[in-house]
Formats: C-alpha cells, structure tokens, sequence
C-alpha cells in the first residue's frame, strides 16, 4: 500500500470539463462570423488549492458541477448568446464564464473556453496570470 502524509497540505489544480450548444453572430467582426450561426462549445472549468488533509480533496465535483449548470449553463444552453453578451466573442464569453461563476467558486484558476475543437481561449481572471 503506497504511503502518503495526509497532513501534507499540497497544492494542486483539477478541472472540470463541460459543453453547450448556442448561436450567436459578431456584430463587429468583418466577415462570416458576422451572420448567426451556431456553435458546439467546450470549456473546462479549472479550480486551484491546498488538497484537505482530511477529505484528500480540492474541491467536491459535485459542487462545481452545481454551480456551473446553475449559473452558466441554464443561462447559455440552447440560447442566443447575443441575448447575455453584446459581443460574444469566444474572449468574451470566457470573461463572462468567470465572472458568474468567480463569487461562488474558492479557488477558480481558469476558464479554457473551446469555440471550435482545434481552438480556444484561456482567462485566468483580472489579474491575467
Ligand atoms: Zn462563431
């Protein structure tokens, strides 16, 4: 059976993956995105902090499942994103992602925010570290 001190407080990060389908258009960008058109999105919900001696945990799944489907994806699910964001770029959604979820989530790390499979974006918060 492998050893481990559960008095030793380390640091580490999980992340929690999810998705929603949703249409929007650019209404500032030159070119087709500018036209309504709907996207599949992937976005992972990272969360950092000292592992609980006791529970051996970060943060309980459970809860950020919670949170993220009451205060992101009810809002966002099968919507026009046009509806929450004037301009809802895959920059901007991140941004609005952390914002929602920030006053209710200790140690929110990042928010990685898939528009299409090959690209994303990543926010980690004002301070931009
Ligand atoms: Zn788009």
């Amino acid at each position: 059976m492998a050893t481990i001190d559960y008095v030793d407080r380390r640091r580490m990060r999980l992340d929690v993956e999810f998705r929603f389908a949703a249409s929007h258009r650019l209404p500032r960008y030159d070119g087709p995105c500018f036209r309504l058109h709907g996207h599949n999105y992937t976005f992972f919900v990272g969360v950092e902090g000292d592992v609980d001696p006791r529970s051996g945990m970060i943060a309980d799944f459970g809860d950020i499942k919670r949170a993220v489907q009451e205060h992101v994806l009810a809002r966002v699910d099968h919507r026009d994103l046009n509806d929450v964001l004037e301009n809802p770029t895959a920059e901007n959604i991140a941004r609005w992602i952390w914002e929602a979820l920030e006053p209710r989530m200790p140690g929110l790390a990042e928010i990685r925010l898939y528009e299409i499979p090959d690209s994303c974006v990543t926010y980690r918060g004002p301070g931009g570290r």
